[in-house]
């Protein structure tokens, strides 16, 4: 059987979920839309229903998913829905919806449901991407009320820059979001992780954690909260093949890597076909027989190589992790010009192994 695979260990992902409460001192809704970052919704959710307030996905499918496995928890809808045709289900199912767009909020006061639904507003306080715009969203808020149709309204809105901690763009969103909702008295939502975790002074009556539950830092500097994160994932595989280069030869597609000295390159079973970055460039970290090396040359399809000349005592069969509790998925993202919520997203092909449950 091919080795490569995903271990999860769900008591990270509940020690996780309780550093995002305790360091907001907030309800929190754990996000786990596209299959929580690459975890697995359906088990990450059933590892922290005892404990979560609620949960939050992108879509209504998503939603399904969890309450087809029988998870009863509040299931919040990022983005609400796409069309009218949906809000029958939302009712039926009690998701909770964001409503961040006009026609949202048109589509509601035509709509005839069965019972009412859990509103969040969403307010647009400097990203720019959905969220009534501010001169809107009090107006919004009455109109929602008047419909008669919604049991209750979170207000929320959403950061664009709280991972670069000592920019002021976070504060400014802030103060927007504060005029915009004057005088209304609902529970508060803005923080995502980088919020959660550098944020403190933002109120907030839920916070929505998403990528420090899995383990992985949101900053692309040291910070002491990040720091108390336990990874999640760990995406091992093993040595395969091991070959002997003598200098100056070249390893891979593209000769990318030519040996400098002579070289032992292990050969392992991991590739882009997994969701390994193929960005990754020669010295990215790995992790083999438990001491720490590096990818050489061009990650193919199927197959990575990394450098075993300075770990004589790997060979073939060495367990290699790519990232997990010793090589930080951060890291590797780093490396590859991308971010760990990318890196966890892609990961395809390999088993998923629970632990922890
Ligand atoms: C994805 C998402 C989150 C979670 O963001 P993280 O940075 O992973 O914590 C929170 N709120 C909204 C609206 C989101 O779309």
């Amino acid at each position: 059987m091919r080795p490569a695979r995903a271990l999860i260990d769900l008591q990270a992902l509940r020690h996780n979920y309780q550093l995002a409460r305790q360091l907001s001192g907030a309800r929190a809704l754990a996000v786990i839309k596209a299959d929580a970052y690459g975890h697995g919704a359906v088990r990450c959710a059933q590892a922290l229903e005892a404990e979560a307030d609620g949960f939050a996905v992108a879509c209504i499918e998503e939603g399904l998913e969890l309450r087809a496995a029988g998870i009863k928890a509040p299931v919040l809808l990022l983005e609400g829905f796409f069309e009218a045709s949906e809000l029958a289900l939302i009712a039926q199912h009690d998701f909770w919806c964001v409503v961040h767009s006009l026609w949202q909020l048109e589509a509601i006061e035509q709509a005839s449901m069965a019972k009412p639904i859990n509103v969040w507003l969403k307010l647009d306080s400097g990203m720019h991407r959905v969220g009534l715009h501010p001169k809107d969203y009090q107006a919004a808020y009455q109109r929602l009320l008047a419909t008669g149709k919604v049991s209750k309204i979170v207000l929320m809105s959403h950061f664009a820059r709280a991972d670069e901690l000592d920019c002021a763009a976070s504060n400014d969103q802030v103060a927007v979001f504060e005029a915009a909702r004057k005088g209304l008295r609902a529970e508060v939502s803005l923080r995502n992780s980088p919020a959660v975790l550098g944020w403190p002074q933002v109120p907030s009556d839920w916070v929505r954690p998403g990528i420090m539950l899995y383990g992985a830092t949101p900053f692309e500097v040291p910070q002491a909260e990040a720091a108390r994160l336990q990874p999640v994932m760990t995406l091992e595989s093993k040595v395969i093949s091991v070959r002997e280069l003598p200098a100056g030869e070249p390893v891979g597609y593209g000769a990318r890597f030519v040996s400098p000295r002579p070289t032992r390159v292990g050969v392992v079973a991991m590739g882009y076909a997994d969701g390994y970055p193929r960005l990754a460039p020669t010295g990215t970290p790995v992790l083999v027989a438990g001491k720490r090396s590096q990818l050489i040359g061009r990650v193919s399809m199927d197959m990575l190589c990394i450098d075993l000349t300075d770990v004589p005592e790997a060979g073939l069969g060495s367990p290699v992790e790519l990232w997990g509790k010793n090589v930080l998925a951060s890291d590797v993202a780093i490396q590859a010009g991308t971010i760990p919520y990318q890196i966890f997203c892609n990961l395809r092909r390999v088993p998923l192994v629970y632990s922890g449950d």
